[in-house]
This record gives structure tokens, C-alpha cells and sequence, in this order.
């Protein structure tokens, strides 16, 4: 599915996704029982907001304790706007890691002690760099680490080459892997059998979690806005569905 096809889908509402008996089986997770302190979380994003999108309130918990976390990000998102002339490539690129940084700052990390990785791979092309990927996880990863990253059947072509990468490089290592569902959000139907509603776990998140996810998501500005009469990338509906009290893991 190209980002495209995602886009101009419909997508599923939350008031939809209300009624999913897969997700209200879903089991129940604290942070706390995913990631101890001490325990390290690895996550790679393929564009900057996909941190957001994917754990914005798991990553609000790492306050005081950056040194347990390494984000990865794997591009600079230049791609999100083809075509246009408000946003093109060369602005983007500058621009999305910044509202990636701000967002972070709003969970009120540390970034001086973030270790913060920008690989700069190009967007739209990561199944090309699958390989790349691999080796710079294998080369990082440790047994016990937590690696998380999009769903490998998301439905981007960027987020499935990151989620193929992940899961090779944390089989290699001894590392546990999350897959997380972004775009999954919007096209899946609440009972869709493509979906590992076996793996599905809900992490639950606090009111300040929560709070501090939503300050973060709206530092994407670039994301956020409507574009010479495009939707903008990241609907109000599509938004719903990750301002929930938590963030669904496939674990
Ligand atoms: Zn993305």
C-alpha cells in the first residue's frame, strides 16, 4: 500500500475501533513492566513524528532516565509533501527533525542526554537500505534490550523495511522486539485478520502521559497543516485513535 492509497482510504474512526472485541481483549501493560529502569528501549522511527505517533507516552517516562533510551531516526522525512511548494524536500529535511526535537523537549526529555541518532537515509527508499539497517541494529543491539519499532505490515513501504530490519537484527541479537501499528490505525478494519490481535497488548498510559503525547504530536506543525487544498498528512480522525489512554504494541 503506497502512502498515497493510504491517504485517500477513509480510514477507521476511533468511534469504530470502540467496538473492536480484538482490541478490548487486548491484555493490559504498565511501562513499568515493559521497561524497568535499567532496561534499555531502543526505538527506531523511519520519519521524525513516527516516535511520537508510535510511543509518545512511553517515551514522556523516560524523564531522568534518558540513558536508557537510543532513538533512532532513520530519515529526515523530506518526502512527505511531493510536489509541493510550500514544503519542498530541502525544507522539510531542515525542518522535521526540528519539530521532532521540539516534540521531545515537550516530554520534557533532556535531549544533552539523549543519545539521538539521525541516520539521514532517504525517505521512501528505506527497503533499499534494509540491509544497512540490519547491521548498524546488530552493531548496537544488547540481550535484554527492548527494540521498538513500526509494524513490518504497516502499510508504508518505509515503516515494513524498518519493521523487517528490526525483527531480523533483534532475532540476531537477543533483543525483545514491539511492533508498533501507526497507519495500521487508519486502514485496518476493526476486525481485520491481518492484524496479530495475539500479540496485541494495551500500554497504558497516565493522564501527564497522555497530556505531554499531545503537546508533542502538535509540535509537527508541517504534518498537521493543510497543504494548496491536500489534507493534511495527519488527520484530526487519524489522531484520535493515538490519543488514547494507550499505545497498542504487537509483542
Ligand atoms: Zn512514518
Amino acid at each position: 500500500m503506497s502512502e498515497d492509497l493510504i491517504r485517500a482510504s477513509q480510514g477507521t474512526p476511533w468511534s469504530e475501533w470502540q467496538k473492536s472485541a480484538h482490541l478490548a481483549r487486548a491484555p493490559w501493560i504498565t511501562p513499568g513492566q515493559l521497561c524497568p529502569p535499567g532496561r534499555r528501549l531502543v526505538l527506531v522511527a523511519p520519519h521524525p513524528d513516527d516516535e511520537i505517533l508510535m510511543a509518545g507516552g512511553l517515551l514522556s517516562q523516560f524523564r531522568g532516565r534518558e540513558q536508557d533510551l537510543v532513538l533512532i531516526s532513520a530519515t529526515d522525512g523530506e518526502g512527505s509533501h511531493p510536489g509541493s511548494d510550500q514544503w519542498s524536500e530541502r525544507r522539510l529535511r531542515h525542518q522535521r527533525p526540528l519539530e521532532s526535537q521540539h516534540a521531545l523537549q515537550q516530554l520534557d526529555l533532556n535531549l544533552r542526554e539523549l543519545d539521538w541518532r539521525r541516520l539521514n537515509l532517504k525517505d521512501g527508499a528505506l527497503p533499499r537500505d534494509e540491509p544497512f539497517l540490519v547491521n548498524h541494529l546488530s552493531q548496537l543491539l544488547q540481550p535484554g534490550d527492548l527494540l521498538m519499532c513500526p509494524w513490518r505490515h504497516d502499510g508504508h513501504c518505509d515503516h515494513e523495511a524498518v519493521g523487517r530490519a528490526c525483527a531480523q537484527a533483534a532475532q540476531a541479537r537477543g533483543a525483545d522486539l514491539a511492533e508498533v501499528p501507526i497507519w495500521a490505525w487508519h486502514w485496518a478494519a476493526i476486525d481485520d485478520a491481518r492484524v496479530p490481535w495475539q500479540r496485541a497488548r494495551r500500554l497504558q498510559l497516565d493522564d501527564s502521559s497522555l497530556a505531554r503525547k499531545r503537546q508533542a504530536i502538535a509540535t509537527h506543525t508541517s504534518q498537521l497543516e493543510a497543504d494548496a487544498g491536500r489534507a493534511p498528512v495527519l488527520s484530526a480522525q487519524f489522531l484520535e485513535c493515538l490519543l488514547q489512554p494507550f499505545e497498542l504494541l504487537f509483542l
